[in-house]
């Protein structure tokens, strides 16, 4: 029997999971969770996605626009095992008490306080302690980031020091009341939240992060300086590394991608879902070793970097695989992350 799981918020994150769901073979997506019509509750329906009303929505509001609905939040979840929550921040602290008393385990998102869960969740760095939990958090956008480096750099190499400055992305493209539109603006804020945040699954990793925010809706970047304990020889052999991690994209000097709108150009060149790129981004250029101190550059795209987690997180919760390389393989064929 697949896990039944059921999206509650169908914007920027939920859409993206619920199509990520839908692809698994040994998941089914139950049902998806809006709170008012909209060309997004439409593209649901287009998609076979049973749509319910939730928070203070009403379902005649619904039916008055014309999108079929098949009923109200607690219809959904008397036939869900897992909700996965991608309301706003700190609305799904509010409806833990709801998934709680419906029996129901959940998934919530980087917005959320850390103890709304049982642990906070990256697929490569913490699979094993999140299986048959509960209540697991998938770490935000950036956090994903760094932990997922941190994976990799820790297994190798093991990790000193680390100092990274995280250029923040003001707002998501269909964000339009938010800015800055014309200003770069330091967050004074130190370290900033997602160093403690990388914490809440490497409690010994020795990170400090600052942050700022641009004017740009293309993705995040992150200029990282790690000091390693056993250095390898070369930065060939960094890239190396990173390459052969699943979910690493590194493009070569050749690839001729300068910067983030390339990035996601070459994403809808290849025809991922909504042009998304659910890989840490790194430039082979833009990778440097110098004895034991590395420097490297990663992008993030903050729309769509935590989709494969949040599979991970429900096949773990629910035994589905033996292990994080196990399941990240099954999530990753399903959406194409595999070369
Ligand atoms: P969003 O605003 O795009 O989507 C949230 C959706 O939930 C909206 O459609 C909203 O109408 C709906 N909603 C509001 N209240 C609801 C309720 N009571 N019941 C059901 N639906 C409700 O937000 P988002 O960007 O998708 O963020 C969701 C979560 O994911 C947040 O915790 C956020 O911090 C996290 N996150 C966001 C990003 C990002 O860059 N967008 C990246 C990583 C993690």
């Amino acid at each position: 029997m697949p896990v039944r799981v059921a999206v509650n918020g169908f914007g920027t994150i939920g859409k993206r999971v619920a199509d990520a769901i839908a692809k698994q073979p040994d998941m089914q997506l139950v049902g998806v969770v809006k709170t008012r019509p909209s060309f997004e509750a439409e593209v649901a329906v287009a998609r076979g996605y049973p749509l319910y009303v939730g928070g203070d929505g009403n379902v005649e509001e619904f039916r008055s626009a014309g999108i079929k609905v098949a009923g109200s939040v607690d219809d959904l979840f008397r036939g869900t095992d897992v909700v996965v929550d991608a309301t706003p921040d700190k609305v799904g602290r509010q409806q833990a008490a709801k998934y709680a008393s419906a029996n129901l385990k959940a998934i919530f998102q980087g917005g959320e306080k850390p103890d709304v869960a049982e642990l906070s969740f990256s697929a490569l760095a913490n699979y094993d302690a999140a299986k048959g939990k509960s209540r697991v958090r998938v770490v935000s956008c950036n956090t994903t980031g760094i932990v997922r480096a941190a994976a990799v750099l820790r297994a190798h190499y093991g990790v000193e020091r680390w100092e990274a400055t995280l250029v923040r992305r003001a707002a998501d493209p269909t964000e339009v009341h938010k800015g800055p539109v014309n200003a770069i603006l330091p967050t004074f804020q130190f370290p900033s939240h997602h160093a403690p945040d990388a914490q809440t699954i490497f409690p010994d990793l020795a990170i400090s992060t600052t942050a700022l925010v641009v004017p740009t809706t293309l993705m995040h970047v992150h200029v990282n300086h790690v000091r390693l304990r056993r250095p390898p020889a070369t930065t060939e052999e960094v890239v190396a590394a990173f390459r052969e991690t699943p979910r690493f994209q590194v493009f070569r000097s050749a690839d001729h991608v300068e910067g983030t709108p390339q990035v996601l150009e070459y994403a809808k060149d290849h025809g991922t879902s909504r042009g998304d790129m659910m890989k840490n981004v790194l430039w082979e250029d833009g990778v440097r070793l110098a004895g034991n101190e590395l420097f490297f550059f990663q992008a993030i795209h903050q729309e769509s970097i935590v989709v494969p987690e949040n599979v991970d997180a429900v096949r773990a919760m629910f035994n589905l695989a033996p292990n994080a390389n196990a399941s990240i393989a099954v999530t990753d064929l399903a959406l194409g992350l595999r070369d």
